[in-house]
């Protein structure tokens, strides 16, 4: 596997087992059907427990059954992971770092007590409500709203584009409280509730192999120790963005990398005017500036893993880092697709896939355009959203 400046020396024995685990879970267990599963339209609900039991969700949290791995480890996980689909990622950094890391920073004890061992043994499925039929880019416009009364919150509103919504037993809905001059604030609903909705969206043409839905929420209650405490304002769902988002930085690449890996293996195998397409120089080019462009990649998401683990990770770092490590990997993936000739578009290969899901990872979590302004704030001190 590509590891052009023997990033590989400076893990340690977790590390390095954590990753070869996930290595081997893709290998042996989703990689031979994920072809299958995006053509079909599917996700292999089956896997997600033993995701679980594997320690694919949020182990880089701490306690409630979680076991505090390095940020490197996690990062390796997840880019093992989007190796093989962005559809297998986005199930492990929606789980974890979406509906465990709010619950683990924001909830209460009963709350954590109650959620993080089942949604980290995969017993218990959650989704992540942010984005709304017209708040996309900016969800601070949201309109779902939450009024309190006597029991606790009467909730109404919808979200759309929701992963995993239509599979999930809890979903983290953001809402504003309008008993408190609007201020946006997290609410656990059982999606099990009376006026609660989750339709699947099924017209995609990207991240195929991963269900999407809409959350509707119409007059549903719930008591008052739903809501997570912790955390009040933009600040709650901005911040596990940042937690996805670094999880997405590296996952990127690992698309990327087997992509890289396809191509190599393809252009060494195929055979025109004689030889090898690997012999030409135009392929040769392409191999090259797609190793570079990974090894780059991988070195700012080990340098994002250095500065998260000390505590100097900023907001910022991490939009730098999934703006370039997502477009490099959507520009290569387009640059392996065509080194496979008319095979590269088939589900018998992995890039065309990958370059489709990567339609999306550059959209979510902050479409490539936000994170461009965000860094444009940060460089400038000038805001240029509106
Ligand atoms: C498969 C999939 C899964 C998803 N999963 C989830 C999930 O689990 N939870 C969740 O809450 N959301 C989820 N999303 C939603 C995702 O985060 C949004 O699609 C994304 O934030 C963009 O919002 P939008 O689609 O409304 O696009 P818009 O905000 O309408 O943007 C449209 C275009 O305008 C550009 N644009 C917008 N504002 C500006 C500006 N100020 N300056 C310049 N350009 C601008 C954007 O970059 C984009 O190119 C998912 C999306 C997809 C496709």
């Amino acid at each position: 596997m590509l590891d052009y400046v023997d990033l590989e020396a400076d893990l340690d024995e977790e590390e390095r087992l954590i990753r070869d685990t996930a290595r081997q879970f893709v290998d042996e267990q989703v990689r031979p059907d994920i072809g299958d599963h995006f053509e079909a339209g599917t996700f292999p609900t089956d896997l997600i427990p033993e995701m679980g039991e594997m320690g694919f969700y949020a182990p880089n949290l701490k306690g409630y059954g979680s076991p505090n791995v390095s940020e490197t480890a996690y990062g390796l996980l997840m880019q093992e992971l989007e190796a093989c689909d962005s559809g297998l990622r986005s199930m492990a950094s929606v789980q974890g770092a979406l509906v465990m890391y709010p619950i683990h920073a924001f909830g209460s004890e009963a709350q954590k007590k109650e959620w993080l061992p089942r949604l980290g043994s995969g017993e218990a499925v959650g989704c992540f409500g942010l984005t709304e039929p017209e708040h996309g880019s900016n969800p601070s416009g949201m309109q779902t709203h939450a009024e309190k009364d006597a029991d606790g919150y009467v909730l109404n509103g919808s979200k759309t584009w929701i992963t995993n919504s239509p599979i999930s037993d809890i979903a983290v809905v953001w809402a504003k409280d309008r008993s408190s001059e609007d201020t946006v604030r997290g609410f656990l609903v059982e999606t099990d509730r009376d006026g609660v909705t989750t339709n699947k969206i099924t017209e995609k043409l990207s991240l195929r192999a991963s269900i999407t839905g809409e959350i509707g929420l119409n007059d549903v209650r719930i008591p008052e120790e739903n809501v997570l405490p912790g955390v009040e304002g933009m600040k709650g769902p901005l911040s596990c963005l940042t937690q996805a988002r670094y999880g997405i930085a590296w996952g990127a690449i690992g698309a990327a990398r087997d992509c890289f890996e396809t191509a190599r293996e393809y252009a060494l195998d195929r055979d025109q005017f004689g030889g090898p397409i690997a012999r030409f120089q135009i392929q040769q080019e392409k191999l090259a500036e797609m190793a570079t462009q990974i090894t780059l990649a991988q070195l700012l998401a080990y340098r994002l893993a250095d500065l998260k683990e000390r505590g100097d990770l900023r907001p910022q770092h991490v939009s730098m880092a999934k703006r370039n490590n997502v477009r490099m990997a959507r520009d290569q993936a387009r640059v392996a697709r065509e080194m496979l000739g008319g095979n590269g578009i088939t589900t018998d290969y992995s890039p065309m896939r990958h370059m489709a899901n990567l339609e999306t990872v550059y959209t979510y979590e902050g479409t490539h355009d936000i994170h461009t302004l965000v860094l444009g704030q940060d460089l400038t001190g000038i805001a240029a959203f509106e």
